[in-house]
C-alpha cells in the first residue's frame, strides 16, 4: 500500500519565536473522495506552518548526523521495515521516512538532542516513538521519524515488595505479559491490564495510559505509577515523581527543562484553575486532552499550603510520546484479590442491562464487563479459534461449557448481553452484605439467568469470549474489518440505556454491524462496526458516522476517549469535547514541554494528519 500524505500542521509558537514556513512540494495523492469538513484546529497566538511532511533530510543524511553523535542502532529507510512501521491495530496507513532502533537509552538520547537541533533547520523532522504498535488510534504512526523504543530497551530492571504492594521498575519496551508473570510468582498484578496484555508493552501502557476490567475499582496505568525516567526536548533525562510544595519549590529553582516545564506548567493551572476543574469530563475514564486536572492533586492554594502533590506523570502518562520519551517506568501492583465470586448476567433486553449495571457498581465489584450476542455467537461459530489458548483437555472442557450454557441455561436464546460481574468476597462481607441477597436483587432488575459462577471451566469459558471479544469480531464477516473509531465511547453509567438506545438506532441507520464489548460498570463501550476497507467510499462513512457517533456520546455528558487515547482518530474530534479555551491550554502545555515539535506532532493537540486519505485500503 502506498504512503499516505499529510496536509498540515499548526504549531503553536511563542510570539518572541520566529514564523518558520517551509513549502516542499507534496508526494500525497489526492483524496478519492471529497473530504467532508473536519473541525479545524483552533487559531493559536501565532502558528508555524508545515504544508509538507515528506523528504525533509535524506536517510544517509540523519544516519550521519545520529552517528556522529554516537548513536548506536538501526537508522533505516529499507522498504520491508518501512512498511511494518506503517500501520498500527488503527484504520490508518502511513509510511515512515526512516526507522530508528536504538540499542541503548543514551542512544534516545542523542536522537531527541540530534533532532531537536535538525528541527530547527528541517521542521518537517519529527521523533515517534513506538513500543509493540498495537494502539488503535494511529498514536505510533507517522510520515517523519519512528523511533523503536521496545526493539532494544525491554528489561526487568528491579521487583521490591513494601508495605503490602510491590513495585516493578523496568524498561518501557516491557512485554506487560512478563512483569505480570514476575509480578504473579510473588502474589501480585497491575490492575489497569488491558486486553492487549498479551502482545503490549508496559511503556506504551503508560504512554497510552491504558485500562481494562479492574480499572473500575483500580484506575487508569496513570493511578499505578510511581515514577517516570523521561527524556525531554534538551536530550536530557529527568526522573518525574510526584512533587510536594517544598520539593516542587526547590526542583523550579533549576534551569533545565524540567524546571522550566514544571513552573511553566504550574502557572497556567494556577491562572486557569476554575477553567480547569470545569473541563474535566463527567466519565471516570479518560484518555483524552491532557489530564491537567490531575497534576496537583488538591487546590492550587491547599498545595501551597503543603497540602496534596505536584505531579507531572500524570501528564505524562497518556501524552503519546508528544512530551517526551519515557525510558523507565516504576509501577506499583497489589496483591492479587483471592476470594473473587463470579457472577454472570444473561440480559435479553437494554433497559434490564442499564439496572443490573447501576445495581453491580453498588457492591464495588472488581469489574463489570460485558459482551454482546454477535460476540458469543461468533464464539460458537468458531470453536478452532480457542485451540491455541487453552491447553488441550481444557479445551474441549470450556467448549462443552460453552455450547451447554446456551443449550441448557439459556434455552438456546442468546441473551443481547452477558454481564460478568466480579465481587470481592472480603469487601462485600465487610459491609455485612451476602453473595446470595445480591444475586437475588440482580435478579430482580432484570437478569432471569443471573447465577454465581462455580464450574471453573464455565468460568474460563466467559473470560476466554470476553479476552477475546475483538478477535472474534474479526471473524464475523471475512471479507470486513472491525474498524477502530467508533470503539472508545463512554457515558456516565445512568445514561447507559439512553445511549445504547441512540447507537443502536444509527447502526441500523447506515447499515452496520457491530459487534459491542466492553466495561459495563463504566458504561464504557467497544463498537467496531465491520467495514470493508477495500471500497472506496468507506473513507467518507467512517468520517460522517464519527460525527454523529461522537455527538451521541456528547449529548449524554460522555467521551469520545475512554482508554485508547486520541492518536489520529480522535485528536480532530477533541473540539468537540472540549472548548477553544481548553483546547489552546492543551496545545500551550503541549509546547511548554515541546516548543520545537520534536515529539509526535499531530497528535493529542494541532491535528495535521487528513484522516480521509490516510485510511487504510485493505481489510
Ligand atoms: C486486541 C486489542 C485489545 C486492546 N485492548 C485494550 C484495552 O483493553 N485497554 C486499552 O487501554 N487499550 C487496549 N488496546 C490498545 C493498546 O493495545 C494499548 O493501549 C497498549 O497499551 C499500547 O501498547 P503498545 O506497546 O502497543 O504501544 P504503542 O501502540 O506502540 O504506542 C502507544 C502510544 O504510546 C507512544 N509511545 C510508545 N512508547 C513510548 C515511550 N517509550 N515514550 C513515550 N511515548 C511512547 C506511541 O507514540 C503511541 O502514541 C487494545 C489493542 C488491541 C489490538
Amino acid at each position: 500500500m502506498s504512503s499516505r500524505a499529510i496536509v498540515k500542521s499548526k504549531k503553536v509558537v511563542k510570539s518572541t519565536v520566529k514564523r518558520r514556513k517551509v513549502s516542499r512540494p507534496s508526494t500525497s495523492k489526492s483524496p478519492r473522495v471529497a473530504a467532508p469538513a473536519l473541525p479545524a484546529p483552533k487559531p493559536s497566538a501565532v502558528h508555524i506552518e508545515r504544508s509538507t511532511k515528506r523528504e525533509p533530510l535524506g536517510h544517509l543524511l540523519v544516519e550521519k548526523l545520529l552517528r556522529e553523535s554516537g548513536f548506536k542502532g538501526v537508522v533505516s529507510s529499507a522498504a520491508e521495515l518501512l512498511e511494518k512501521y506503517s500501520t498500527d491495530e488503527s484504520i490508518f496507513h502511513i509510511k515512515p521516512q526512516i526507522v530508528l532502533q536504538p540499542e541503548d537509552k543514551r542512544s534516545v538520547e542523542i536522537a531527541v538532542a540530534v533532532l531537536g537541533k535538525e528541527t530547527k533547520r528541517f521542521p518537517s523532522l519529527s521523533l515517534t516513538p513506538r513500543a509493540a504498535g498495537t494502539g488503535l488510534g494511529g498514536g505510533s504512526l507517522t510520515d517523519s521519524i519512528v523511533i523503536d523504543i521496545a526493539a532494544h530497551l525491554n528489561k526487568i530492571i528491579e521487583i521490591k515488595e513494601k508495605d503490602g504492594f510491590a513495585y516493578i521498575t523496568c524498561e518501557p519496551g516491557t512485554p506487560w505479559r512478563e512483569a505480570e508473570k514476575v509480578l504473579k510468582a510473588k502474589g501480585y498484578y497491575l490492575p489497569s491490564y488491558p486486553a492487549s496484555k498479551q502482545i503490549c508493552t508496559i511503556g506504551g501502557a503508560v504512554a497510552n495510559n491504558a485500562a481494562g476490567p479492574d480499572s473500575l475499582r483500580y484506575g487508569h496505568t496513570a493511578d499505578s505509577v510511581e515514577s517516570l525516567d523521561v527524556i525531554l526536548q534538551d536530550g536530557h533525562t529527568y526522573t518525574i515523581k510526584p512533587l510536594s510544595f517544598k520539593e516542587f519549590k526547590q526542583l523550579i529553582k533549576g534551569q533545565d527543562a524540567l524546571a522550566k516545564a514544571a513552573d511553566a506548567t504550574f502557572k497556567l493551572i494556577e491562572k486557569n484553575e476554575t477553567v480547569i476543574k470545569n473541563a474535566k469530563p463527567k466519565t471516570a475514564k479518560n484518555t483524552s486532552g491532557y489530564p491537567l486536572w490531575s497534576v496537583i492533586s488538591t487546590s492550587v492554594a491547599e498545595f501551597k499550603k503543603g497540602k496534596g502533590v505536584f505531579d507531572l506523570t500524570r501528564l505524562i502518562s497518556g501524552s503519546q510520546g508528544t512530551i517526551g520519551i519515557i525510558t523507565s517506568v516504576t509501577l506499583r501492583a497489589v496483591p492479587i484479590a483471592k476470594d473473587t465470586t463470579l457472577i454472570a448476567v444473561p440480559v435479553f433486553d437494554l433497559s434490564s442491562a442499564s439496572r443490573v449495571v447501576l445495581e453491580a457498581i453498588k457492591h464495588d465489584p472488581i469489574n463489570v464487563e460485558v459482551f454482546d450476542s454477535l460476540t458469543y455467537d461468533s464464539a460458537m461459530k468458531n470453536p478452532q479459534f480457542f485451540r491455541s489458548r487453552l491447553p488441550s483437555l481444557d479445551y474441549y472442557r470450556v467448549l462443552l461449557s460453552m455450547y451447554t450454557t446456551f443449550h441448557v441455561r439459556w434455552n438456546r436464546r442468546l441473551p443481547e448481553f452477558v454481564l460478568l460481574i466480579t465481587l470481592d468476597e472480603k469487601a462485600i462481607a465487610k459491609k455485612g452484605a451476602k453473595i446470595e441477597d445480591i444475586v437475588n436483587i440482580l435478579q430482580v432488575k432484570g437478569g432471569r439467568g443471573t447465577r454465581v459462577i462455580t464450574n471453573p471451566y464455565e468460568r474460563e469459558m466467559f473470560w476466554q469470549v470476553r479476552d477475546a471479544s475483538y478477535l472474534l469480531s474479526k471473524l464475523l464477516d471475512p471479507k470486513k474489518r472491525p474498524a477502530a473509531f467508533l470503539e472508545d465511547m463512554t457515558v456516565p453509567p445512568e445514561h447507559l440505556a439512553k445511549f445504547f438506545t441512540d447507537i443502536k438506532y444509527l447502526l441500523k441507520k447506515y447499515n452496520v454491524t457491530a459487534a459491542v464489548h466492553g466495561h459495563g460498570g463504566n458504561a464504557h463501550f467497544h463498537f467496531y462496526p465491520l467495514l470493508d476497507f477495500t471500497s472506496r467510499s468507506t473513507p467518507a462513512l467512517i468520517i460522517k458516522m464519527a460525527e454523529e457517533f461522537f455527538a451521541t456520546a456528547i449529548k449524554y455528558h460522555g467521551n469520545i476517549c475512554g482508554e485508547h487515547n486520541d492518536g489520529i482518530i480522535r485528536t480532530p474530534y477533541l473540539s468537540k469535547m472540549y472548548s477553544n479555551q481548553v483546547l489552546e491550554l492543551f496545545r500551550t502545555v503541549e509546547h511548554t514541554f515541546d516548543p520545537d515539535d520534536i515529539f509526535n506532532p499531530g497528535k493529542k493537540v494541532n491535528p495535521r494528519f487528513d484522516i480521509l486519505s490516510s485510511i487504510r485500503h485493505t481489510n
